[in-house]
């Protein structure tokens, strides 16, 4: 068996774990492989494993391996999720060539991405990003901000407003990181009553997984578990 493949089945079973210790079903949690930086032979290799979800940070390096794989025989299996910062003038390219985006934090690029979306794709499914603990952060709305912005985004014709998600600040105490989490869940949970078609609530990585599932993730994005540390030094 390859590393990623061990590492997978490794990732996998954590999920399992995690799940049973809160009386969740296992299948309740998407796994979304997060291969930002790593190289297409090591997307094939999760491929192999039976991967089908894939995390993208940087809008061309994302579109470079979709195209790669558009080829392959998996290709209308494959998900594929941007996950980074989004730039008013990267909107184009997400909303051209992923299933999801995460990031949405302001409606003029919401607005975009909808304009953009091509008339015979899918609704592009979209996660409004909190910024639920990090105040150093840029990224996300304040949860003060979520009904309205909600309220734009889901009336825009090709968005479908799937949930949530957040990044929280660093945190290794598994209570305080359960705390942070509980505080998204109960948003989620509030924005499900109010638009039947929520049913997503991303969070999660590598080192909080645990407690994101025990607090109501349905998606976590596992990048180093998987694929190991990421080298961002120049080539
Ligand atoms: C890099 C990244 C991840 C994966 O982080 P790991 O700690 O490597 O699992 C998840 N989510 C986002 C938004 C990321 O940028």
């Amino acid at each position: 068996m390859s590393t990623i493949q061990q590492n997978l089945q490794d990732v996998r079973n954590r999920i399992a774990s995690a799940a049973r210790d809160c009386a969740r079903a296992p299948e309740e949690i998407t796994l979304l492989a997060v291969s930002k930086t790593k190289p297409v032979a090591a997307i094939a290799e999760a491929i192999a494993a039976g991967q089908r979800a894939f995390g993208e940070n940087y809008v061309q390096e994302g579109v470079d391996k979709i195209q790669h794989f558009a080829a392959s025989p998996q290709a209308a299996w494959l998900e594929w999720h941007f996950i980074g910062p989004l730039q008013s003038n990267k909107s184009r390219l997400v909303a051209e060539h992923f299933a999801w985006c995460h990031t949405l934090d302001r409606l003029r690029i919401a607005q975009r991405l909808s304009d953009q979306r091509p008339a015979e794709m899918a609704p592009l499914n979209v996660l409004i990003q909190i910024n639920i603990s990090d105040e150093q952060s840029k990224s996300g709305i304040v949860l003060d901000e979520l009904p309205a912005l909600a309220e734009a985004i889901a009336a825009l014709p090709n968005l479908r407003l799937r949930g949530l998600m957040a990044i929280p600040a660093p945190e290794d105490d598994y209570p305080r990181q359960l705390a942070v989490f509980g505080r998204m869940n109960d948003a989620f949970l509030a924005l499900r009553q109010r638009y039947p078609q929520v049913d997503t609530l991303s969070m999660g990585m590598t080192d909080d997984m645990a407690a994101a599932i025990a607090a109501g993730s349905t998606l976590v994005r596992i990048g180093t578990a998987i694929f190991g540390a990421r080298d961002y030094s120049p080539a």
